[in-house]
């Protein structure tokens, strides 16, 4: 009888604990993994889209309505990166903790200078960039703004947790504040070089470290490429002597391979998302790690 109370009374002492936990959903795996970093053990933590899923079109389960209506914090990008997905399922998931405004959404936009930004809306032409350019957190500074704002919204929900929240946002922070002269040392010397990418996702990356990644397979963001575009971008690319090409695991890789043999170019796999290519799945900081490292070893092999 002792040892049945003593056993219900370590159940009641873990359903406290786990109870304590804020319930959080990230919609992508860079702000999972920035989510991670700042709540630690603190959390208990779902992310919606697979590190291979295009961010703009991620297959919405049924099983998300589920989480998301557990949930007490959401993490999302905002700047429309998930308009095509995400408020069909937060409207169905009936979770007013995550309404706009409420302190349990963190829009991680927040606070970041959103580039190109188009002075009207225009979906006309299929663009899913009509909100500005979404692909903010490849630029470790940007990241570590998305911490704060993730920070400061677990500081309000758990302030019991409080300490713990802002002693792992100072180490993250600090942490790619060291990264960032390293990262920025191992890029210098190709600077101003041009850089193709199939996807426009990489332009706040390529602001940060100097590199010009504004050449794109795709004639807008979200339209597939066509052959008269590729021809104008092949012939750009013989022209500023662009010798390599970036492409997203999501996309079509034998594309970039086509173009490649036509301007004798490397095709580099890289992903905005930790676990998207082989090497990355440790976490925000390795991602970057290894985008900086591959980059400057296909930029240094002069053709
Ligand atoms: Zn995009």
């Amino acid at each position: 009888m002792k040892k049945v109370s003593l056993i219900i009374l370590a159940l009641i002492a873990l359903a406290a604990t786990s109870q304590a936990k804020l319930n959080v959903v990230a919609t992508t795996p860079d702000l999972g993994s920035i989510a991670r970093e700042i709540g630690g053990d603190k959390i208990d933590l779902t992310v919606l889209a697979k590190p291979t899923e295009d961010p703009h079109f991620v297959d919405a389960k049924p099983s998300f309505i589920v989480k998301l209506n557990h949930a007490d914090v959401l993490v999302e990008g905002g700047a429309e990166l998930e308009i095509g997905w995400l408020p069909a399922l937060l409207d169905q998931s009936r979770n007013e903790k995550l309404a706009a405004g409420a302190p349990g959404h963190v829009a991680c936009s927040q606070g970041i200078q959103l580039l190109e930004v188009p002075s009207t809306l225009d979906r006309s032409k299929g663009d899913v960039h009509a909100a500005g350019n979404p692909h903010y957190t490849p630029d470790p500074v940007n990241a570590k703004i998305v911490a704060q704002n993730i920070a400061n919204a677990f500081c309000a929900l758990d302030p019991r947790s409080g300490d713990i929240f802002r002693a792992n946002l100072k180490r993250f922070t600090d942490a790619i504040d060291a990264k960032l002269v390293e990262w920025q040392k191992t890029l210098a010397p190709f600077k101003g070089q041009h850089v193709v990418a199939y996807h426009n996702s990489w332009l706040y990356f390529g602001d940060r470290f100097g590199l010009q990644i504004d050449l794109f397979l795709e004639p807008k963001p979200g339209i597939p490429p066509t052959p008269a575009h590729l021809a104008e971008v092949i012939m750009k690319m013989k022209a500023d002597n662009t010798h390599v090409i970036i492409v997203d695991p999501y996309l079509n890789r034998k594309t970039a391979e086509t173009v490649a043999r036509n301007t004798d170019a490397t095709v580099l796999d890289v992903s905005q998302f930790p676990g998207g290519v082989k090497g990355t799945e440790g976490g925000y900081i390795p991602l970057i790690d290894y985008t900086v490292n591959a980059l400057a070893r296909a930029l240094g092999e002069k053709k």
